[in-house]
């Protein structure tokens, strides 16, 4: 598998997830529900390797 799995602390109830970075995808902003509290999680995946995660609250 090309994915990779990147662990973030949800921003609503700081439990840890992961989200999968498909090449594809780096760069953009998705939307992930929590799989803790299920709430909506804005992230923008890594451009490259050594990239930050950002991770925020979706609607804020
Ligand atoms: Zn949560």
């Amino acid at each position: 598998m090309l994915t990779d799995a990147i662990e973030f602390s949800c921003p609503w109830c700081g439990e840890p997830n992961d989200v999968e970075c498909e090449p594809g995808d780096a760069g953009q902003w998705v939307i992930q529900d929590c799989i803790v509290c299920c709430s909506p999680i804005e992230l923008r995946l890594p451009l490259v390797a050594d990239d930050m995660l950002i991770v925020q609250r979706e609607g804020e």
